[in-house]
């Protein structure tokens, strides 16, 4: 049967994640997008919520305790990530409004969270984010810094779930992720964060379980 040529954003969206999960043979569902909605109004996630999209990300605390205590009351079952990176000093904020932290990247930052989730007796399952080019002005905590970042964060009972990367731009990212996928598996972790809204195919057939998508969904910031 002919297919129904998909007409919305999420659909052309959740179309790239299936045919790139097809030809790596994984399921889709593995995949789960991200939608990232910084510097987007209310009702630009309203209507994404009203297609049937659960998970979105931000980027910045003070953005999201502006714009999603609203929407959380009404939709108690959307899940929110932060993706972007995050000051020490914000990790109590950061631990009560999100559900998941995908930029973990450096020890003192570990040490906020920690007591940040002792304080409040609420855990959010973190990725570290790993500065895979190498890049100077990057966040992310460098290759070789990682085992030592990830025995830290376990020891002070935060849930690592994965690595997280944002590649450098304007090169093939292909090896980027091949990399994270290898780092991953070398430290036991299933999760990966990466591709975006350019990349996300090459991200999926490498193995991300998380692709996050800002200006293929919401238009260009
Ligand atoms: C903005 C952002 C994205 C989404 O980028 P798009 O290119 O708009 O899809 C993904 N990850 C991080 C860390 C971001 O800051």
């Amino acid at each position: 049967m002919e297919q129904a040529v998909p007409s919305s954003p999420l659909e052309q969206v959740r179309a790239r994640i299936a045919s790139a999960a097809k030809i790596a043979g994984r399921k889709a569902a593995d995949v789960t997008l991200v939608a990232v909605s910084k510097t987007k109004p209310a009702e630009a996630i309203l209507d994404l919520i009203a297609q049937g999209q659960r998970v979105f990300g931000e980027n910045r605390v003070q953005e999201t305790q502006d714009k999603w205590p609203a929407i959380r009351a009404a939709h108690p079952d959307v899940q929110l990530h932060l993706v972007g990176q995050l000051q020490s000093n914000k990790a109590e904020d950061a631990v009560m409004l999100f559900d998941c932290i995908h930029s973990l990247d450096r020890a003192s930052l570990v040490t906020a969270l920690a007591a940040a989730q002792d304080k409040l007796h609420k855990r959010v399952p973190c990725f570290v984010q790993v500065n895979i080019g190498g890049e100077d002005q990057k966040g992310g905590c460098a290759v070789a810094a990682l085992p030592a970042l990830l025995a830290e964060a376990r020891a002070k009972g935060i849930e690592v779930i994965g690595l997280m990367c944002v590649p450098p731009v304007g090169i093939e990212p292909a090896p980027f992720f091949a990399l994270l996928d290898k780092l991953a598996d070398d430290n036991g972790l299933a999760g990966l964060s990466m591709g975006m809204s350019d990349d996300l195919e090459t991200a999926v057939q490498l193995g991300a379980s998380h692709v996050r998508v800002g200006s293929a969904l919401f238009g260009s910031r």
